[in-house]
């Protein structure tokens, strides 16, 4: 799955251009830095590769969704809905601008259902934010209508399906604004950085000034910029761009790969009827991270777990189900509103609502999925091994 398996001599070399200058900051340095922006190179290359009109680099996948929602202007007051079943950090950048994480079921393609997105609108909704979670995307089509009918906002959170297409386009260039994670453990990796992508230029004007204090970069120098606007520090360092810029000329290694291993292991696990897999709105454009698949019922699913582990062969398959980060059941901070901080009084009331909301929709499907993740390196054998392991696994406890 992640880029940080392929880290050699490209990201050295350009790392080492950076090194040799000496200047580790996007901005400014114009004469020292001997014509290297790396930042910006690699925003160029983002916008290529994704097909984006525009791109700004963040410090995280966190900042980057942050950014994207103060430049929409998201913010006190406004509802955001999401999905139950992602990253944290989903969740984390919505409170952070003030608005109110609204979260709701997922559905048989581990992302929103649009019936739950419709059932939660109310006046305040301001933006629909689907997570294309483990490489896959959700029903775009569906949730672009509903936006349009109610004259709402879409941000992607592709931070976990970079390369990952629907009907043809790079996921993450649909929405208003979309976003990609490159921390350690993404598709590709920058070691801490992030991306907002937009077709929008105002939205590129306050992204880029949102994550450098509100500099509106038009002075002659940093200290001759004005402040049109409030912002913050998420700014990406020139080491961590360089890396990114390596890695993201291997792109299309990496979803080759994961793509010929989906495949296969695919037909193996595909050999036990009793094993569904995940919907994906358009096959073609799964970035194959993951292959996720579902058991009949959880006391089975339970139960595979449990002999996985006792087997230690369980490390790689996910059962996001009791896992801390990834699902609305652990996730007691949240739903107790244990912030440092006071939150405004209708974010601490709707978040202590979480608990008594019904998610046994998503219960009943999240208890049986189990995420297997796509390494770059295995070979052939290693493959075969691992699909015959689950396929043993499961036989066995279906007794
Ligand atoms: C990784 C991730 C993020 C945030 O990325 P960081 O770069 O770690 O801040 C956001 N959303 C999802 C779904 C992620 O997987």
């Amino acid at each position: 799955m992640p880029g940080f398996e392929f880290f050699g001599a490209e990201e050295k070399k350009e790392v080492n251009d950076v090194l040799n200058t000496g200047i580790l900051m996007r901005y400014g340095f114009d004469g020292a830095r001997q014509g290297m922006w790396k930042a910006q190179e690699l925003e160029q290359e983002v916008c290529k590769t994704f097909g984006s009109k525009y791109a700004h680099l963040t410090s995280s996948g966190t900042a980057a969704l942050t950014t994207a929602f103060a430049a929409l202007g998201i913010g006190a007051g406004d509802e955001v809905i999401m999905p139950a079943f992602t990253f944290v950090a989903s969740f984390e950048a919505v409170l952070s601008t003030g608005a109110i994480p609204v979260l709701v079921d997922i559905d048989d393609t581990l992302t929103l259902s649009p019936a739950a997105v419709k059932a939660a609108i109310t006046p305040q909704t301001k933006c629909i934010m689907p997570v294309h979670m483990c490489g896959s995307m959700a029903d775009l089509d569906a949730l672009k209508d509903i936006c349009k009918e109610h004259n709402l906002l879409l941000v992607e959170d592709a931070c976990q399906s970079i390369g990952g297409t629907y009907k043809g386009q790079k996921l993450g260039t649909i929405g208003d604004a979309g976003t990609f994670s490159f921390d350690f453990v993404k598709t590709i990796t920058c070691g801490e950085g992030g991306v907002v992508m937009t077709n929008n230029e105002d939205v590129l004007t306050k992204c880029d000034g949102y994550t450098d204090h509100g500099h509106d970069h038009l002075g002659v120098d940093r200290g001759a910029d004005l402040h049109p606007f409030i912002g913050y520090n998420f700014r990406i360092s020139e080491l961590h761009a360089a890396v990114g810029l390596a890695q993201i000329r291997k792109l299309d290694t990496f979803l080759s790969i994961q793509k010929k291993t989906h495949k296969k292991l695919k037909n193996i696990l595909s050999t036990v009827p009793e094993i569904s897999f995940r919907r994906v709105p358009d096959a073609d454009g799964d970035s194959c991270t993951f292959i996720s698949w579902f058991l009949p019922t959880e006391e089975l699913t339970r139960a595979f777990v449990t002999e996985m582990k006792a087997q230690a062969v369980m490390p790689g398959n996910f059962y996001w189900f009791d896992n801390n980060w990834h699902y609305i059941k652990k996730w007691e901070h949240l739903k107790k509103a244990k912030s440092l901080f006071n939150l405004s009084l209708d974010q601490q009331l709707h978040l202590m609502s979480l608990d008594k909301q019904d998610f046994s929709a998503s219960d009943a499907i999240m208890s049986r999925c189990i995420s297997t993740a796509i390494s770059l390196l295995w070979s052939d054998e290693q493959i075969e091994a691992k699909g015959n392991k689950i396929v043993e696994v499961v036989k066995k406890v279906l007794g």
